[in-house]
């Protein structure tokens, strides 16, 4: 495994953050949870796009320990789309521009892909296709799963146990 840094910055340029290595996935998710997040993003004042042309969003996901804020931590607002929602969504509050994403309990950070530069990760996967309402060809440069998919647990997993054996 290479040891490349991926920068992600917010428009404006306070909030930095910096992914180590391989992420566990680069990956397109329609999920219900990520579109109502994303609605909810996207209306923010001077905020832009986190999503792709057909309505699922690009994330590159990686290992807690991997992934983290160099520069204007403190300006990171929590965003959920409803009380008993399981994901916190973080925008960089200089300019509204979304970051990252925290699942409840999970040991990853899902950070919006259109936030980095350079040259990021193709897509391995596109997950929660039941939701999917774009009337766009579903891009087929990588397998789909109707729900989250084995593949993608599996990786979760293995990255877990990697992670607690350093
Ligand atoms: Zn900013």
């Amino acid at each position: 495994m290479t040891d490349d840094i991926l920068i992600s910055s917010c428009q404006c340029g306070k909030v930095r953050c910096q992914g180590i290595g391989q992420p566990i996935i680069s990956g397109v998710c329609y999920c219900d949870d990520c579109q109502a997040g994303a609605k909810l993003l996207e209306v923010l004042d001077g905020a832009s796009k986190v999503t792709e042309e057909d309505d699922g969003t690009h994330y590159l996901t990686y290992r807690d320990d991997r992934f983290r804020c160099i520069e204007g931590g403190e300006l990171l607002q929590a965003y959920q789309h409803s009380l008993n929602a399981r994901t916190r969504r973080m925008v960089a509050s200089c300019c509204n521009t979304a970051m990252f994403l925290k699942f409840s309990k999970g040991h990853w950070t899902s950070s919006y892909a259109k936030r980095f530069t350079g040259d990021i990760p193709a897509v391995e996967m596109r997950t929660q296709t039941q939701f999917r309402n774009s009337d766009l060809p579903l891009p087929d440069d990588a397998p789909s799963y109707r729900t989250f998919g084995l593949r993608l647990f599996w990786r979760l997993f293995t990255s877990r146990i990697a992670m607690l054996t350093g």
